[in-house]
């Protein structure tokens, strides 16, 4: 049994965000992350709106963290799953496939999955032309066209990001406009590669081993048509990853995401969530960051008691 002061659950944006500042704080801080350090920042095809960084990849400012990170002198464990959190009385105590860790303060930022369309052929193209990830799975697809499904920032980075790397994008949205920023949708217009079908759903995928077309459906017009495509990126959403913290009794509101108050705190004292778990309505690489750093001073007041906060 290790003992730490705070022990942070994810290294995305805010979960690296707090361990540099509960570690500057002078706390013992780990960092328990399940996939590689980074979060879904890494997933980015490139972030303009990150101040300080005009045109970055998004694998390029999540490794900055990570290095700056442990340049502080964090503890972060890659691939290690947390499977229990025992989260109420003092000791708070997080239990892993590999060991069990006790700790004064939790910080809770676990991130989010991508969300599935559910039709059929998705789950069974998987991997063989059906993607989530655009930066990971485009360059597979040089000189092909591939369907991107979505209509807010993260399908509109897609089909930018594609277009430089596939040979033609068709982008599909169930509405009759994106919500994505302004300045994503002028630069797609400009993109003489992309098309758009909007008011268009994707009803399935098919293939044989691989992806080699979809069936569309014009919801106005109610027609539908198949179009061959090489491969799917869909981009349309997240859902939290809360379950943990939800079985040790997180509150969290009707779409699962955790409750927090502007400290980042949660219903359990010395519980903090930060990033895009909670319920904060702005989902960004830099408003992550700011929760996490919220949540580690909390933190720091919480174990510490400093005379500046009594
Ligand atoms: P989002 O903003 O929630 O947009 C999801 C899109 O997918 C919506 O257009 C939605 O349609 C559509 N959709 C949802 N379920 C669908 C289904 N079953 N079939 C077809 N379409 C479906 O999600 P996001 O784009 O992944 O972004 C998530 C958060 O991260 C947002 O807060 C976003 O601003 C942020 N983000 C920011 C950036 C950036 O600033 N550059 C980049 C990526 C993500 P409706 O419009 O009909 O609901």
């Amino acid at each position: 049994m290790e003992n730490w002061d705070l022990i942070i659950i994810g290294a995305g944006a805010a979960g690296l965000s707090a361990g540099i500042y509960a570690t500057r704080s002078g706390l013992k801080t780990l960092i328990i992350e399940e996939k590689l350090a980074g979060g879904t920042t890494s997933d980015a095809p490139v972030v303009e709106n990150y101040p300080g960084f005009a045109h970055i990849a998004g694998g390029e400012l999540a490794q900055n963290m990570v290095l700056h990170c442990r340049k502080t002198g964090v503890t972060i464990h890659e691939l290690e799953t947390v499977s229990a959190l025992k989260l109420d009385g003092e000791e708070k105590t997080v239990t892993t496939h590999k060991g069990e860790y006790t700790a004064k303060a939790v910080i809770i930022a676990t991130g989010s999955h991508y969300r599935e369309l559910g039709v059929p052929g998705e789950k069974e193209f998987r991997g063989k032309g059906v993607s989530y990830c655009a930066v990971c799975d485009g360059p597979f697809f040089k000189g092909k066209r591939v369907l991107v499904v979505g209509g807010g920032n993260s399908a509109a980075t897609a089909i930018l990001y594609l277009s430089g790397v596939v040979g033609e994008v068709v982008a599909v949205h169930r509405r009759h406009a994106f919500r994505a920023e302004e300045a994503l949708m002028k630069d797609i217009a400009s993109k003489t590669n992309v098309q758009v079908f909007l008011n268009t759903e994707i009803k399935e995928v098919k293939g044989e081993k691989l992806v080699n077309k979809v069936v569309l459906l014009d919801n106005k017009s109610g027609e539908t048509r198949e179009l061959d495509v090489s491969a799917v990126f869909v981009q349309v959403g997240e859902d939290p990853n809360s379950q943990i913290a939800r079985e040790a009794g997180v509150e969290v509101n009707e779409h699962g995401y955790i409750k927090i108050d502007i400290y980042q705190k949660t219903n359990l004292p010395g519980v903090y969530a930060a990033g895009d778990v909670t319920n904060h309505p702005v989902k960004q690489v830099g408003t992550a960051v700011g929760q996490g750093i919220t949540a580690a001073l909390e933190a720091y007041a919480y174990i510490k008691q400093p005379y500046y906060r009594k």
